[in-house]
């Protein structure tokens, strides 16, 4: 199969008009990446009274924020046997309230700006694909209901069928909290809200050098742009996993990981309706996992870490063949289904698997979602303006280790790659 790279969510939206100005001497707060995490951050800091410049190298939404599958997540990326072991039950319990909140804040914004992007709470399943997940599926949904008050609903094999339309898996469990958007319309969205709000957002500026330097007294950052120098008080560094060595220290701990969607043509109503009855947001128990739900036009959008590279012609070449196959393995129902979309992006893996929102360097940063950003950036983008409008660190993540490669072992240029995709694979084999 040969397939041009284009990615279906930018085709139902209209690039916000964004006018080009000159960069202003001064800001209180320069944000570095407009997606998701920057542009919630403009947004809260300019209605907390701060004057904002965005500064995003690409357009509005360029990174992962536009290309992701579009589906709101209550949970954190590690489950919570592994976070509780880690940081104990309180920090864990704040965590997961976390990743609750995170939901209702991108609708109470989808609401208050009226942003048009399908947002929907549909619920989200995920499914087992060996009986011992299953069994750990069981345990987990006891804990949370034990320990965080919050439901989840167990499926069995025999009841899958109204969930969904495949065969191969062991079981499922289902929240029913997680919610599906259009993620370009959203981020467009907040584009536009954080211009309401008073921020000015510039595209096609790149940030080129970040320095310390004193202006009038006062503390703050000379920034370098492609198109000319601010002055800013404050930094807060929104490029996940597109962070470069403009922030050396930040580069050194978050991991760029491909990951890449296909999207079908348009499927017959009760095509659509048997492959997912309910329009869940459906992932897999896997390590190297499957993604994948309806578009609201009703295409089977599938996505997964087909190969662990970044987006490139030939990593989104080859991965538009392994995901069909993926696709048909799971739904043998769409051998004869046409492909007409395939792109890739990047995600922003910490070594600890775990989201980080806090301060180094003395510059603010929020990163490291490991494919759970759409809500979790959109929640931490806020939390960190608030600690930049307060002085005070209010989220779960500021707190903890921050840790980079075992032995130094990493300067930002991943090597480790092709050996990560390996051991996952292994990881799926044997676990
Ligand atoms: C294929 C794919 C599928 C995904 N699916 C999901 C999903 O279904 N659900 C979910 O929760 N998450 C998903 N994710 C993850 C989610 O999309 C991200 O976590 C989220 O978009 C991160 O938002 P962000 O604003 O932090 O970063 P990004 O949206 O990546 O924005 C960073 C921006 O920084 C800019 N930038 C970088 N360097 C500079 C510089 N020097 N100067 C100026 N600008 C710069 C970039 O151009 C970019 O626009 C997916 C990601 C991918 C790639």
């Amino acid at each position: 199969m040969t397939m041009q790279e284009k990615n279906y969510w930018l085709e139902t939206v209209e690039a916000p008009r964004i006018p080009v100005g000159e960069l202003p001497a001064n800001v209180d707060v320069a944000v570095v990446g407009a997606g998701f995490t920057g542009l919630s951050a403009a947004r809260t800091l300019e209605k907390g009274g701060a004057k904002v410049a965005v500064l995003e190298a690409e357009n509005v939404g360029w990174g992962a924020s536009c290309r992701n599958g579009g589906m709101v997540l209550s949970g954190l990326k590690l489950g919570t046997p592994a976070l509780v072991a880690r940081y104990g039950r309180d920090a864990t319990k704040k965590m997961y309230a976390a990743s609750l909140e995170s939901i209702d804040c991108v609708e109470a914004i989808v609401r208050e700006e009226n942003i048009d992007c399908d947002f929907s709470r549909c619920g989200h399943l995920e499914v087992a694909c060996k009986p011992k997940h299953f069994e750990d599926f069981r345990r987990g949904a006891e804990t949370i209901e034990r320990e965080f008050n919050h439901k989840l609903r167990i499926v069995e094999k025999n009841d899958l069928p109204r969930e969904i339309g495949s065969p191969i898996y062991h079981g499922g469990i289902v929240d029913e909290i997680s919610a599906g958007l259009n993620p370009a319309r959203y981020v467009a969205g907040l584009g536009c809200a954080a211009g309401k709000a008073g921020a000015e957002i510039y595209e096609q500026m790149r940030v080129t050098g970040l320095e310390r330097g004193a202006q009038n007294g006062i503390s703050g950052w000379k920034v370098t742009t492609s198109r000319g120098t601010l002055q800013a008080r404050d930094v807060l560094v929104a490029t996940s996993g597109y962070t470069s060595g403009i922030t050396k220290s930040l580069q050194k701990k978050i991991i760029p990981i491909g990951s890449f969607i296909i999207v079908t043509e348009v499927l017959p109503e009760t095509l659509a309706h048997e492959l997912s009855p309910r329009n869940r947001m459906i992932y897999d128990s896997k390590n190297y996992l499957y993604y994948y739900r309806l578009t609201p036009d009703h295409r089977m959008l599938f996505g997964g870490r087909a190969a662990f590279f970044p987006e490139n012609e030939n990593t989104v070449r080859e991965s538009a063949r392994i995901l069909r196959d993926g696709m048909i393995e799971v739904y043998p129902q769409l051998r004869a289904t046409k492909v007409e979309f395939v792109w890739g992006g990047t995600l922003d893996f910490a070594f600890d698997i775990m989201p980080h929102a806090g301060k180094m360097d003395g510059m603010y940063f929020s990163l490291g979602y490991a494919g759970h950003g759409v809500a979790m950036a959109t929640l931490l983008g806020k939390k960190i303006s608030e600690s930049i409008l307060t002085g005070r660190d209010e989220n779960p993540f500021a707190g903890i280790p921050f840790p980079g490669a075992p032995l130094g072992m990493y300067n930002g240029t991943p090597w480790f790659l092709p050996f990560a995709g390996v051991w996952y694979k292994f990881l799926d084999l044997v676990s």
